[in-house]
């Protein structure tokens, strides 16, 4: 790895040098943009990271762009038909302004029969990376810059790229990877085949990043892994490490296979006082038979036994999850049966989505035989069921006083304040720009079915 680092700083170098005699005025300007999830956003600043130390700038403006990164998601096929479609649209772009250069990169660019669509088709396409080679950037850009057009999906590298410094979207709040790559091989899953087999950062690189962003004035670290709880030194043991360092700021995480929450889990979260007292426990589905078709490799039994316990030691505790509808083969009383389950664990939120076939995975080989109205049905239901819940739920905090971490305006009366409660509910209140990135007492005074108000105390 040192090897390619050294290879890469000669690239870096040689595109200094290009863009000081070919963007002479100013700096150029990249803009990147993330699809998909909090790992691609966070691969996407390390990205920005390393385009910075060659000498770009960034906008929010991919009219104005020298640059143009997509860094795409594979988990549902409407993500790349959208990406495609913005991809389609560049081609003005480049018809005007011809020596733009454009790379997609990410999951969705690590399947092969993607990257072949893309040299076929779409021609403005100039750089096509995936998830295992970010650390190669500048020699890649380097070469695109010289009018070679690059694909690039090798998976040689089993390395986490470290040591770069990341251009973060947020002053608030942090992404920090502890891992990369899933070994589950869920039977729906793209994942593994796009992001590789899970590798563990080391703890020392992880407590280092977070005692710098805490004295950057950083208020919530949240860390990453497709699957954390099985970060392979030890995820209570760091939990608890981070949690020891000195500072005023929350800890999150997601997300966390249920096979891999046990109870000394739900005990160190109980015991560390800066680890939010919620678990984002994806469960997928309420019938042990779909679940098994899954390969998720726990029962709705074993689940309930986690809720349970972790309710027994704290009522309230918080939880959320993701749940698909209309898995291959899935029948109405088995989707009944995960609507039973949301009744028995009520979660304060739930991410849902219909079933998406992926090439390539296990279950795409299923036959499936419900159709998309039907799945769509069985979605407005649940998802009826869930508002409930969550009002019901969030009626828990009515009249109480809660600390929220105030993150930003309003979407369309900047005189409303958005933040989150410790179990990671949205909360909205009057309060003055200033309050942003601050820790304040509000109190609950309404509850909806997708967040609650309150006042400043
Ligand atoms: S645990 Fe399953 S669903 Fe999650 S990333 Fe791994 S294979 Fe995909």
């Amino acid at each position: 790895m040192i090897d390619i680092y050294k290879e890469q700083n000669g690239y870096k170098n040689k595109i200094k040098e290009l863009i000081s005699q070919r963007f002479a005025e100013s700096p150029p300007l990249a803009h990147v943009h993330s699809f998909g999830c909090q790992q691609n956003v966070s691969d996407s600043e390390k990205l920005k990271g390393l385009l910075a130390e060659m000498g770009y700038g960034f906008t929010d403006d991919q009219n104005e762009a020298d640059l143009i990164i997509y860094n795409t998601c594979a988990v549902r096929e409407n993500a790349e038909t959208k990406v495609f479609g913005n991809i389609g649209e560049l081609k003005h772009l480049k018809d005007k302004k011809p020596e733009l250069i454009i790379g997609i990169c990410g999951c969705m660019a690590q399947q092969e029969h993607i990257a072949e669509k893309i040299k076929k088709t779409y021609r403005q396409v100039d750089l096509v990376f995936g998830t295992f080679v970010l650390h190669s950037l500048p020699g890649m850009l380097y070469n695109a810059l010289n009018n070679q057009r690059v694909f690039n999906l090798s998976q040689s590298s089993t390395e986490i790229l470290e040591g770069v410094e990341k251009i973060r979207d947020s002053k608030i709040k942090a992404y920090v990877p502890i891992m990369n790559g899933c070994n589950n091989f869920c039977t729906y899953c793209i994942v593994p085949y796009v992001r590789g087999r899970e590798i563990s950062r080391k703890p020392e690189e992880i407590i280092s990043e977070v005692k710098k962003l805490v004295s950057q004035g950083y208020k919530e670290i949240m860390l990453l892994g497709q699957n954390v709880n099985s970060y392979s030194y030890g995820f209570s043991e760091l939990l608890r490490e981070i949690n020891s360092i000195d500072g005023d700021f929350i800890i999150r995480f997601m997300s966390s296979h249920p096979k891999d929450a046990t109870p000394q889990l739900i005990d160190t979260i109980l015991e560390c006082n800066k680890v939010c007292k919620h678990l984002h426990l994806p469960i997928q589905a309420g019938s042990n038979r779909i679940l098994k078709e899954m390969n998720r490799r726990y029962t709705v039994e074993d689940y309930l036994n986690i809720v349970n316990y972790a309710r027994s030691k704290k009522p309230g505790f918080s939880f959320s999850s993701d749940i698909i509808v209309g898995f291959p083969g899935e029948s109405y009383d088995e989707f009944l049966n995960t609507v039973d389950l949301i009744k028995k664990v009520r979660y304060d939120s739930l991410y849902t989505y219909v079933y998406s076939k992926r090439s390539g995975t296990k279950a795409a080989e299923l036959p499936d035989n419900i159709s998309d109205v039907q799945k769509g049905k069985w979605l407005r239901e649940l998802l009826l069921i869930q508002r409930e819940i969550s009002v019901e739920n969030f009626s828990r905090f009515i009249g109480k006083t809660i600390t929220v971490l105030v993150d930003g305006e309003g979407k369309d009366d900047s005189s409303i304040l958005t933040g989150r409660s410790n179990e990671n509910i949205i909360v909205e209140f009057v309060g003055t720009p200033d309050l942003i990135g601050r820790f304040v007492k509000v109190r609950i005074i309404k509850a909806m079915n997708w967040a609650m108000l309150g006042e400043i105390v």
